[in-house]
């Protein structure tokens, strides 16, 4: 992609309105603009992104056996009767009156709706376990949106649901999507901790947060320092073996969000190993038995013959907040610094003398030959002080950046930057072509 015919509308200034970092540099790096109070439009920069994130979300739960659908956004409020939600949501939703004067909502969450799904559909047990997931957007009028994409009213949620004869089965189920969130976050090069979380009335220990920790996050955590750097099964793991000594590895050690907080098992901990911190909700999955498929009678029949409310668990993550968790996470004073997963390019070429023969051609040289080994490249081609052009390119964030001058060219070398740590080696192009290749 050329930069001079690409969308990037780059803000010179810092916005006053946001608060917090991430929301700064989206805004400055031209990825989102704020439509009403949480409502975005996505740019191409931040699509690319939230897109990669998406991809990953996606690939994880296939991967765990958890099925794709599309549900839509616009709900009928009579499901919601059903589940007695309709009048217990209150102002969060956000509820529409059609031109037949039925009453609508957009869709905060979809368990009535997948349940509705599931019980026009399934019948026996044979048929179980299901998992159903859609990426689709959610709306909820928080009261306070805030901090950009973090707290939107409108936003992304990739949300499944699983479908299973008992609690037993529905714990290997959870214990599926629990592995799925492990090894979701890691592939985007976070560390996410799952925590226990509140149950409500439904109790038990199956539901937990994933939570990045971040000075910026709005919740309140603690957990033991052992969760932050432990192993996350490879990609080979057999979801359909015993997950158990997974989840337990992780959930027999301490983390515990604010309402979950029990002082006294924390402070047993060797003060070295006691973490207090701020952290971002960026999943959360949840077994809630037949809470829905009661009321709404999803039923399915055992090997006995019996009829029986179906046993299910909602699994979320925000897929749009963690674009912006991932910023939180990963940047400097010069801006994003984008893990090589979810890099809305994979390099920047940046020409310092357009118009120069020699110079145009290798960068043109440059972008076609890596474009052919499959990398997504933004070049530079517009006219322009250099020192602005690098501001751009560490204010976007891409992991690596070509610069190619008319001197270097002369004898056949170009600059290869790593975002990262700022590290910049005059090198021959073709070694920077192997390189990035
Ligand atoms: P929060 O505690 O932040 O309000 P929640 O517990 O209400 O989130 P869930 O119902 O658990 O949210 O939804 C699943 C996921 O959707 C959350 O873990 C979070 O990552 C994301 N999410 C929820 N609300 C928002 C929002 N307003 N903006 C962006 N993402 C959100
Ligand atoms: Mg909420
Ligand atoms: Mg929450
Ligand atoms: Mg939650």
């Amino acid at each position: 992609m050329r930069l001079s015919r690409y969308f990037l509308p780059i803000l010179k200034e810092t916005p006053k309105e946001a608060e917090i970092v991430s929301h700064r540099l989206m805004l400055r790096a031209g990825m989102i603009r704020q439509q009403s109070a949480g409502i975005y439009s996505w740019l191409p920069l931040g699509l690319k992104v939230l897109e990669k994130v998406g991809a990953i979300v996606r690939e994880e739960q296939n991967r765990a056996g958890a099925i794709e659908i599309l549900m839509p956004t616009i709900q009928a409020a009579d499901l919601w009767r059903e589940s007695g939600r309709y009048d217990d949501y209150g102002k969060e939703m956000l509820r529409i009156v059609d031109r037949h004067e039925r009453d609508m909502l957009y869709g905060p969450t979809n368990e009535e709706m997948v349940t509705d799904i599931f019980r026009t559909a399934v019948r026996s047990y044979r048929d179980l376990p299901l998992n159903l997931y859609h990426i689709q957007w959610k709306f909820r009028d928080e009261v306070r949106p805030r901090f950009g994409v973090m707290r939107g009213r409108e936003f992304l949620m990739k949300d499944a649901y699983s479908f299973d004869l008992d609690a037993e089965g529905a714990r290997r189920s959870y214990n599926k999507m629990f592995v799925a969130y492990l090894r979701t976050f890691a592939r985007l090069g976070l560390t996410a901790i799952p925590m226990k979380a509140d149950s409500g009335p439904i109790g038990g220990d199956m539901t937990h947060e994933f939570i990045v920790l971040a000075s910026t996050g709005e919740s309140e955590v603690y957990c033991d320092r052992d969760l932050l750097d432990m192993p996350v099964p490879a990609v080979d793991i057999d979801f359909d073996g015993d997950l158990d000594p997974v989840v337990k590895s992780f959930t027999s050690r301490y983390a515990a969000t604010e309402e979950m907080h029990d002082a006294d098992v924390f402070g047993a901990l060797p003060g070295e190993r006691q973490v207090t911190a701020r952290g971002i909700e960026v999943g959360h999955i949840f077994y809630f038995g037949t809470k829905y498929s009661e009321p709404m009678g999803a039923k399915v029949a055992g090997p006995d013959g019996a009829e029986r409310p179906v046993h299910m668990g909602s699994y979320g993550i925000g897929v749009s907040r963690l674009v912006a968790g991932l910023i939180e996470a990963s940047h400097d004073d010069a801006g994003i610094i984008w893990p090589e997963s979810v890099a809305p390019f994979d390099v920047g070429i940046v020409n310092l003398k357009p118009g120069d023969a020699a110079t145009d051609a290798a960068c043109e040289d440059i972008l076609a030959r890596l474009e052919a080994a499959g990398r997504d490249v933004l070049y530079d081609d517009t006219e322009g002080r250099a020192g602005a052009k690098f501001a751009t390119m560490d204010l976007i964030g891409l992991p690596w950046q070509v610069i190619v001058g008319p001197k270097g060219v002369a004898d056949g070398t170009v600059e290869l930057k790593r975002r990262a740590t700022g590290e910049r080696h005059s090198l021959p192009i073709d070694q920077v072509l192997a390189r990035l290749s």
